[in-house]
């Protein structure tokens, strides 16, 4: 008995899972409690101590702190193998992997050229709904990718090494003489051989035009609290699960954590005028406007804990570099009213139909007064970053059935798009 009262940790251990708790938390049995269980243990050696002390103290922790290497949580590793026991501190499991991550955080290095940013609509999960002749059949030929495109278009840029990164790596805060703050370019820092990469997906609103044409109709928490999305089948089947962009990369994350810098996933562009995530919360006469806007917050809330980011797609996509200033004005007091308000602030304009205005002009200045710094519009055939004092503008490459079929040479450094395009795909009109 003396060894196992000299491992008290063991010894609680063991006796809690034999123990009632109140004998545990001091509370004295109550007149017809069962009596506390006795305590018999064998003896064991030293070593076989030891043995279950590191089972117990050592091999969780160097699990945890493997998990965080391989999403590039260096600093997070290394922090998580001090919680060793000082008795284990030369264990060659734990010095190994403290020299590893520590050799692995060093050895990230600046990227020098533009950074490319690659875009989705709203996934087509049924080609045949899609694709089916109707007047919105060319539309989705030009303008969205299938599910299947989508993953193939992940393979292919995780073997070609890319890993996605946050937006906000593009540029550094630096305080000028003055104590004024401006933004300066940075290289963003990434593991030797990596190539780094922003995604974004537009209009993460599930239209409803789109209803019967082969698409999710939401983004969801599932009953763990993972964001999945709902589908319905052409026959009214109801399904929960990955059915567009936010669960398809979660789900490829989960299984490649090398292919996100430190958790990074994408920014989901959103409009105000049917709502948020497919839920219709900019309508007063929705019967339930408020549960919406409160699932739209828990997913809202779930989906930055994993890493996704909020831009804004305008109020009402509308022509930004077309409509009056007034117009931009009220159309952007509205997004921050009704979806920002759901969603969280945001430093992100991602264009509508890519138009860019101005730089400078007082429409950019209006947009930085709404707290914009960020702004992408598109350019398919190659990377493009601009950092200003006050501003970062990004063009963008959709990555979609134009892009494909008109110009894949353009996006050669990217995907093979003949491992990838969709054969049921009709020819571009
Ligand atoms: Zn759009």
């Amino acid at each position: 008995m003396n060894k196992i009262i000299r491992n008290s940790r063991t010894f609680l251990f063991l006796a809690a899972s034999l123990l009632p708790a109140a004998a545990l938390s001091g509370c004295a049995p109550k007149a017809g409690d069962a009596p506390a269980a006795v305590v018999v243990q064998p003896e064991y050696t030293e070593e076989e101590l030891a043995a279950m002390r590191r089972e117990e103290t050592v091999v969780p922790v160097l699990e945890e702190a493997a998990a965080l290497a391989e999403g590039y949580y260096y600093d997070e590793a290394l922090e998580c193998l001090t919680h060793i026991p000082e008795e284990f501190s030369e264990d060659p499991e734990v010095t190994q992997a403290t020299a590893s991550y520590t050799e692995a955080r060093n050895a990230f290095v600046p990227y020098e050229q533009p950074v490319r940013h690659i875009f989705f609509h709203s996934l087509i999960v049924d080609t045949d709904l899609a694709f089916d002749g109707d007047y919105m059949e060319n539309g989705y030929n030009y303008w969205m990718t299938t599910v299947d495109e989508f993953k193939a278009i992940l393979e292919e840029l995780y073997a070609n090494q890319y890993i996605l990164i946050d937006i906000h790596d593009l540029c550094e805060e630096q305080t000028s003489e003055d104590g004024s703050v401006v933004l300066a370019s940075a290289q963003p820092m990434v593991p030797e051989g990596k190539i780094p990469l922003v995604l974004s997906v537009d209009d993460v609103n599930y239209y409803d035009y789109m209803k019967t044409d082969g698409f999710a109709r939401n983004l969801m928490l599932d009953e763990e609290g993972n964001v999945k999305n709902l589908y319905i089948d052409e026959e009214g089947n109801e399904s929960i699960g990955d059915y567009d962009v936010v669960p398809i990369l979660d789900a490829f994350v989960e299984e490649h954590p090398d292919f996100s810098l430190r958790g990074a996933k994408g920014l989901l562009a959103l409009t105000g005028y049917e709502g948020a995530l497919g839920y219709r919360t900019n309508d007063g006469e929705n019967p339930s406007l408020e549960q919406d806007k409160e699932t739209v917050r828990a997913v809202a809330a779930r989906l930055k804990e994993t890493g996704w980011q909020f831009a804004c797609h305008g109020y009402g996509h509308k022509h930004t570099a077309q409509i009056s200033y007034d117009t931009l004005a009220a159309d952007t007091s509205r997004w921050r009213e009704e979806v920002g308000s759901l969603v969280g602030d945001t430093d992100v304009y991602i264009y509508p139909y890519g138009e860019e205005i101005e730089y400078p002009s007082d429409k950019l200045s209006l947009l930085q007064s709404q707290g914009f710094r960020y702004f992408c519009g598109v350019w398919s055939t190659q990377a493009f970053v601009s950092v200003k004092d006050t501003y970062v503008r990004q063009t963008r490459c959709n990555l979609d059935g134009f892009t494909m079929k008109t110009r894949p040479e353009a996006v050669a450094d990217l995907i093979d798009v003949s491992k990838v395009l969709d054969p049921s795909r009709p020819e571009l009109k």
